[in-house]
């Protein structure tokens, strides 16, 4: 397969005929359909390989200086989660800079910078001494964010997703495999808008490690390959208008870039 058609849509990579296989975790003989759905999947580096992604879970408020600046109080309330779908996908090849395209409706568009986790095994109720060995890959994400839809549904106790969960909401970067990364209990993770520091920060003071993320996360929900996790965003969330180039990096994987257009 030509490079390049892994950073298109499913629906051009010719998967349509896997839209009737969606069934969770389990490979179910051809369905009729009458129409095709697109799959979501990410490249995996180094395999011609690529992930198909069940669901996205995002952790909120996991650093405390952004949960803070979020209004919340971390020695009063622990991180929590929500989901965005999985066709927020956007696939972002590194070494360029990926259109990204600014949403509908918002006037106050927001970045976080996130380490993202894929998963490849199933399991309820992890220990967090195995919750690691979950872990299939890792990659850099951007859980981007209509803020003032976000706060405007807070404010009236509604749902956040108009605000997190819209299409392309979910930039990421290609899975590089857990096998060979090893963990990322500690490194630098930083966001910058043209050029300018925004964000900067380490991924060792989240509030919950990865591993408690899984572990919590598989109290609520039987996690499933699939599954993949952002970690949450240390402090510094702002806005971007279109024009703005946002680079973010985490030790020991490519940058990733957008152009907001
Ligand atoms: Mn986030």
């Amino acid at each position: 397969m030509h490079r390049r058609a892994l950073f298109q849509t499913s629906a051009t990579l010719g998967l349509g005929a896997l839209a009737g296989c969606a069934s969770p975790g389990a490979a179910q003989p051809a369905v009729k359909t009458p129409f095709g759905v697109s799959a979501t999947h990410v490249p995996i580096m180094g395999s011609d390989m690529l992930f198909p992604v069940r669901r996205i879970y995002c952790i909120g408020r996991n650093y405390r200086a952004h949960a803070i600046e979020m209004g919340s109080n971390p020695d009063r309330e622990p991180p929590f989660f929500f989901r965005k779908p999985t066709d927020a996908v956007q696939n972002v090849a590194p070494g360029g800079v990926a259109d990204h395209p600014y949403p509908a409706l918002t006037k106050y568009y927001h970045y976080e910078v996130e380490l993202v986790a894929a998963l490849h095994k199933a399991g309820r109720n992890i220990p967090m001494v195995t919750a690691l060995d979950h872990v299939y890959a890792y990659a850099l994400g951007l859980d981007m964010t209509r803020r003032d839809l976000q706060r405007a549904m807070a404010d009236e106790k509604k749902p956040w997703e108009i605000g997190k969960s819209f299409d392309k909401s979910a930039p990421i970067g290609p899975l590089h495999l857990a096998s060979q990364t090893g963990a990322f209990a500690s490194g630098a993770i930083w966001l910058k808008v043209n050029g300018g520091v925004k964000q900067s920060a380490d991924l060792g003071q989240m509030i919950w490690s990865l591993a408690e993320q899984i572990a919590k996360l598989s109290e609520a929900f039987e996690l499933m390959p699939g599954d993949i996790i952002y970690s949450g965003t240390p402090e510094n969330v702002g806005p971007v208008v279109r024009g703005d180039v946002i680079e973010c990096h985490i030790d020991r994987l490519p940058n990733l870039s957008v152009k907001i257009v």
